[in-house]
């Protein structure tokens, strides 16, 4: 028996199965998609088994395999073809992308001790009267005792009523020790939750996708904020495990802590896996174990959980399918939707894409009935949607008012009168976005990156956002001597302004510097969530899917700060947080208002998400996309060539665009080189080429020359980026 094996090395030049020869010990436990140990060039390695065969025509000496690492299979044969699936689409290596389905923990290379977890129980090895009667403390009888009662005791437990009594009673056997597997994550005893009646709107989505649930379809359920998307997710997906099939449910890295999970805990108890990146690695074992054991029918999860190893899948589900977290931001560089598309087409079932604000990408695909598009124009209960008020932040600063207008302080001082509560967002964290000497014009910038560095109060160290180089302020300019004058705003000093203008509410902070302690996002949704607090601030964390009934106002301080982003894709980002965050207003009863500050008031983006719709900021957009030639309209592919060395980089990257400008379609477009936004991170230089297209032949082929070609150089790297969602 001889065997294909894929090694387990994310280097690209040894992306290929090499034949191994299986000796005959082993040849039972052989089965494509388990991964074995085998020895290459003097070292041993681990690889996957890609395929299994008879003979071998090669007329070298063969190697034989050392060990079958694993005993089940860990690459189902649907996995595999996700991967060839993922290797034809963004030229990635098949090994990085197998490496991203399972948990770190099955990958020896890593060394991890990572293991199954085992809880210890102690049980009668002898009748109870006779126990008893060989008992000699007090404490023997209370263990003893114990176990009597429910059959069991925990050995942590009892050896909290005395370890030397334990000892005791088990080197005199008259009790027995167990071990047994444990998973990390317990589900909590929770409430019941009881399955809501749909509404009219929701009965039509609700229908439409449940007929179609044993054909591939897809759909886009484009409801307002607040309309109730999840209670229809989890309706179709009763219906999917009652008929035996399996769901994964994809939503936001962010919005997966605390409600979400919770809410499908309540409705499906233990039938729930959940996959994201706060848990610990032991957790993620656990919890993939718990899918391949099928003793979870549901998974949730962040952008990986795609890859979530279920058999018999019925539905794939993708909530606030807008949101940029499914993309992965290095290699493999892949979308979880389009693994969505894929996986849900190769089973033959619908997927289901929900937002507030879909992407402009995804509702062109409606017009063209590749998605059919769901609507849900209401609010669950008929709530409006919140009054929208546009500030013109020019007009107030001649009044003294630079951070807070006077409106939005009146309608602050309103909400507060009514026991209500408030959300503030900046989207800028920090204290001060640059720390300038207004004398001789000196800045603290990153040594590493090409950015000037933020200023956090809380610990007086100056940061760099790109590559986390910290320094210390100085008391006057280093060059001169002067003081020194801060310029910018971020939520730190946000903070600080509005405890200063409202000295007796209560203010929480949300921002990635606040939220780096695992739980302590989940420990504010709570805080805020429990009325003790008036006033929530913070960056687009506070945005994202969570339901505080009790917010009227939102405000947002800076309107125009992502509007400044040199993206193609900034308006829509734009429209889409702000949009999302004005949703978070006046979620029960009550009527909420969105307080807009803004250098801009006549932007239309911002016209378009104070008249809150869609529509119109997508006929906006739509149009210039197609004047520019940006998606929807033309695909993109970015390329991304960085070094250490700027000579070098810059001649490369030149020879690659030209090389891509001979040989690539002329109904293509390339742009660039240009140098990257940030034009160095961390002391590599960075271009930028991106390449536009509609149907290209040429293109791919002369990518993947491209990529084998700098697989070699040492000195300059080439990252491919195909539908890029940041260039
Ligand atoms: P979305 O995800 O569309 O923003 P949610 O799913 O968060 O909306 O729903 C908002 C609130 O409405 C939730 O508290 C949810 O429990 C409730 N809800 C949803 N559907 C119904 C219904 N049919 N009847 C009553 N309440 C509902
Ligand atoms: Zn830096």
């Amino acid at each position: 028996m001889y065997i294909d094996v894929l090694l387990e090395l994310k280097n690209k030049q040894l992306d290929q199965t090499y034949t191994y020869k299986v000796p005959v010990f082993l040849e039972k436990e052989i089965k494509v998609g388990k991964r074995v140990r085998i020895p290459f060039n003097h070292r041993e390695l681990e690889g996957y088994i890609l395929s299994v065969k008879d003979s071998c025509e090669k007329n070298f000496e063969i190697l034989e395999v050392l060990d079958v690492i694993d005993e089940e299979i860990v690459l189902n044969n649907e996995l595999l073809k996700i991967g060839t699936f993922m290797k034809d689409t963004y030229l990635c290596s098949l090994s990085s992308a197998f490496a991203i389905m399972l948990p770190s923990a099955l990958k020896a290379s890593l060394k991890t001790n990572v293991n199954k977890k085992f809880e210890t129980y102690l049980s009668m090895a002898i009748e109870y009267k006779k126990a008893i009667s060989l008992c000699t403390s007090e404490r023997q009888i209370d263990i003893v005792n114990g176990i009597k009662k429910a059959g069991f005791l925990q050995k942590s437990e009892a050896n909290k009523i005395s370890v030397s009594s334990v000892n005791t009673l088990l080197k005199k056997k008259i009790i027995i020790e167990q071990k047994e597997e444990v998973y990390r994550l317990q589900n909590k005893s929770r409430e019941q939750d009881v399955k809501k009646v749909l509404n009219e709107e929701q009965k039509i989505a609700f229908d439409a996708i449940v007929e179609n649930l044993k054909k591939h379809h897809k759909f886009l359920l484009h409801g307002v904020t607040g309309s109730g998307k999840t209670e229809i997710y989890m309706q179709v997906i009763e219906e999917v495990i009652n008929r035996n099939q399996t769901a994964i449910v994809l939503v936001p890295e962010i919005s997966l802590t605390p409600q979400f999970v919770s809410n499908f805990k309540a409705r499906f108890q233990d039938n729930v896996a959940v996959l994201h990146s706060g848990l610990s690695q032991g957790e993620k074992y656990d919890e993939w174990r718990k899918i391949t054991r099928k003793e979870v029918q549901i998974v949730i999860g962040a952008r990986s959980a795609i890859f979530a190893p279920l058999n018999n899948l019925g539905i794939i589900i993708v909530d606030e399918e807008h949101s940029d977290s499914y993309k992965q931001e290095n290699s493999p560089r892949y979308h979880a939707i389009e693994v969505a598309e894929f996986r849900a087409e190769i089973n033959e079932i619908p997927l289901v894409l929900g937002s507030a604000t879909p992407t402009l990408e995804r509702m062109a695909k409606t017009t063209k009935n590749l998605y059919t598009r769901l609507e849900l124009k209401n609010r669950v209960n008929k709530n409006l949607l919140p009054i929208c008020i546009s500030i013109d932040m020019a007009q107030e600063i001649k009044k003294g008012n630079s951070i807070i207008s006077e409106r939005l302080k009146t309608e602050i001082e309103a909400s507060l009168s009514r026991q209500e509560q408030i959300i503030l967002l900046l989207n800028r964290r920090g204290f001060a976005t640059t720390i300038t000497c207004s004398n001789c014009g000196f800045t603290y910038k990153c040594p590493n990156c090409d950015i000037t560095l933020t200023y956090h109060k809380t610990n007086h160290s100056l940061r760099c956002h790109y590559c986390g180089y910290t320094t210390f302020k100085k008391e006057n300019c280093p060059d001169c001597k002067e003081n020194l004058n801060f310029y910018g705003l971020g939520t730190e000093k946000l903070e600080q302004i509005v405890k200063e203008l409202f000295p007796d509410i209560k203010v929480l902070r949300m921002d990635a510097d606040t939220t780096r302690k695992k739980n302590s996002y989940e420990t504010i949704v709570e805080k805020f969530k429990s009325g003790e607090y008036n006033l929530l601030l913070g960056t687009q964390m506070i945005s994202k899917g969570l339901d505080f009934p009790r917010v009227s106002l939102v405000g947002v301080i800076n309107a125009d700060e992502s509007l400044n982003i040199p993206d193609f894709r900034s308006g829509e980002k734009t429209f889409s947080l702000l949009y999302q965050a004005a949703g978070r207003a006046g979620r029960k009863d009550t009527l909420g208002t969105v307080v807009l500050q803004t250098y801009n008031p006549n932007n239309p983006i911002l016209k378009c998400v104070e008249e809150q719709s869609y529509e119109k900021f997508y006929m906006y957009e739509m149009n210039i996309r197609k004047k520019l030639k940006y998606p929807p309209y033309y695909f993109l592919v970015s390329l991304k060539i960085t070094s250490k060395e700027y000579e070098e980089c810059s001649k490369e990257a030149t020879k690659v665009a030209n090389y891509l400008k001979k040989k690539i379609s002329d109904t293509s477009i390339v742009l660039g080189p240009t140098t990257a936004n940030v034009f160095k991170v961390n002391n590599i230089y960075r271009f930028n080429i991106v390449v536009k297209y509609r149907f290209d032949d040429a293109l791919f082929p002369v990518l993947k020359e491209l990529d084998k070609l700098f697989v070699l150089n040492k000195k300059v790297s080439l990252e491919i980026d195909v539908n890029p969602v940041k260039i």
